[in-house]
């Protein structure tokens, strides 16, 4: 009794971010004000989060496609029994929210496909990109998008008593695609694509081998480097990979320098916001952008982000097949006519798709399409190219659809000028 006493009193004088604060160069308000993206909430992204929230980091988005499973909870700080089949996004947005540190903690998630349907310029919001993440397709796609738009991007990955976490600015440093071989990058494509180039539905998740307790170290490593780069230290090291390898106890530090060949190395030179959302059709969006430019007409290129697909042709019979959408909504499996998947006829072949990367106004089967039908993302920049100078280029964000992406967390004013 008298013990918790003395523990009430002690709360009432105490703050709980006294002991953190006393590190000479911390700074809590630089923390409370910060907005950190973490990809992945699963064993590092629960490490990683858990840190976040104690430390009292402010702006979270938490981002993930997957359900808790019971295999997930010997791993997840965040998650109890009582979670399985919830998503872990949702359920980990909550768990951060109530074990903040920061007075007004805005939290919130993303459930669903990063890779397409997070537009660029959500990734712009942020002060720093956490990729904690099990797959080489996802990292390489946050990693493109941090080059783009030159947030520090840290990545973190581990496998039985063995942890890395990298840490990468372009074009400060190299960035995270320059520490992997075009064959790591091609071996993860055949796994989930088809020879055309369709992603494949069921994909057989490789099951690494791992323990809570080394999770625990890449998912401090990852949050400390982190803090370090919120603020603005000195001591940060791009271009770096760390390891720890848990059961020689030995650390190793290694420089990645850049690849000339690194097919990532881009950047936006200008953003300009606009008061569109993805639900602008195509045509009066590009008459709009025509107008803001005296009268210079421009189309929207969507090479090396995804491509538009009318239709394709029945593997087995060569029966037109309609799609109408982005191909990254089309599986490999949907290569077929309905009468030979009935009869599961399925022959190997080719599709030969009639897709496009270039949306003109001019092409009137999609000018009255939306942007969203076109498969551009929410809160996405767009790349315009001129229609008579090809190698003049602006970037338009669809700012009008960030509250609703970033839902309870403020919507910043980002200069990327
Ligand atoms: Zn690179
Ligand atoms: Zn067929």
């Amino acid at each position: 009794m008298g013990r918790a006493m003395i523990g009430e009193v002690r709360m009432g004088e105490e703050s709980m971010v006294d002991r953190q604060k006393l590190i000479p160069w911390w700074e809590q308000e630089v923390v409370n004000n910060s907005y950190v993206l973490v990809a992945g909430a699963g064993a590092i992204g629960n490490e990683v989060l858990k840190n976040l929230a104690l430390i009292g980091v402010g702006h979270i988005l938490i981002c993930d496609m997957d359900v808790i499973s019971t295999s997930n909870l010997s791993r997840t700080v965040l998650f109890t029994k009582d979670d399985v089949g919830k998503y872990k996004a949702k359920v980990a947005a909550e768990r951060v929210k109530e074990m903040s540190v920061c007075p007004d903690i805005e939290v919130d998630y993303f459930i669903g496909d990063i890779m397409h349907l997070l537009g660029n310029g959500v990734f712009g919001q942020f002060d720093v990109v956490l990729g904690c993440l099990d797959n080489l397709e996802t990292r390489a796609s946050l990693n493109k998008r941090c080059n783009l738009l030159q947030i520090p991007y840290i990545d973190g990955g581990i496998r039985e008593l063995t942890m890395s976490v990298s840490v990468h600015h372009y074009p400060k440093s190299s960035c995270w695609a320059c520490g992997i071989s075009n064959r790591q990058l091609s071996n993860e494509k055949m796994i989930r694509y088809s020879c055309d180039e369709k992603r494949k539905r069921f994909v057989e998740e490789k099951k690494a081998p791992t323990i809570q307790i080394s999770t625990a170290i890449a998912g401090a490593l990852a949050a400390q480097e982190a803090v370090k780069i919120l603020h603005k230290m000195d001591q940060v090291q791009y271009g770096r990979k760390y390891y720890f390898e848990g059961l020689t106890n030995s650390f190793e530090s290694i420089h990645i320098p850049k690849r000339a060949d690194c097919v990532c190395h881009h950047s936006y030179d200008k953003v300009t916001k606009t008061p569109w959302t993805n639900q602008a059709v195509l045509g009066e969006f590009l008459e709009w952008v025509k107008e803001q430019n005296r009268g210079e007409e421009f189309y929207i290129d969507i090479t090396g982000e995804h491509r538009f697909t009318f239709t394709g042709k029945c593997k087995t019979c060569g029966a037109v097949v309609d799609f109408w959408k982005p191909d990254y909504l089309i599986y490999a499996e949907d290569l077929y006519c309905s009468s030979c998947l009935a009869e599961k006829n399925l022959q190997p072949g080719l599709s030969n798709c009639e897709e496009i990367v270039e949306l003109h106004a001019s092409d009137k089967r999609i000018s009255g399409m939306t942007l969203e039908e076109l498969g551009i993302a929410k809160g996405h920049i767009v790349t315009l190219r001129s229609c008579t100078e090809d190698s003049k280029c602006l970037y338009y964000e669809l700012t009008a659809d960030l509250p609703a992406v970033m839902k309870s967390l403020t919507v910043r004013d980002v200069y990327r000028e």
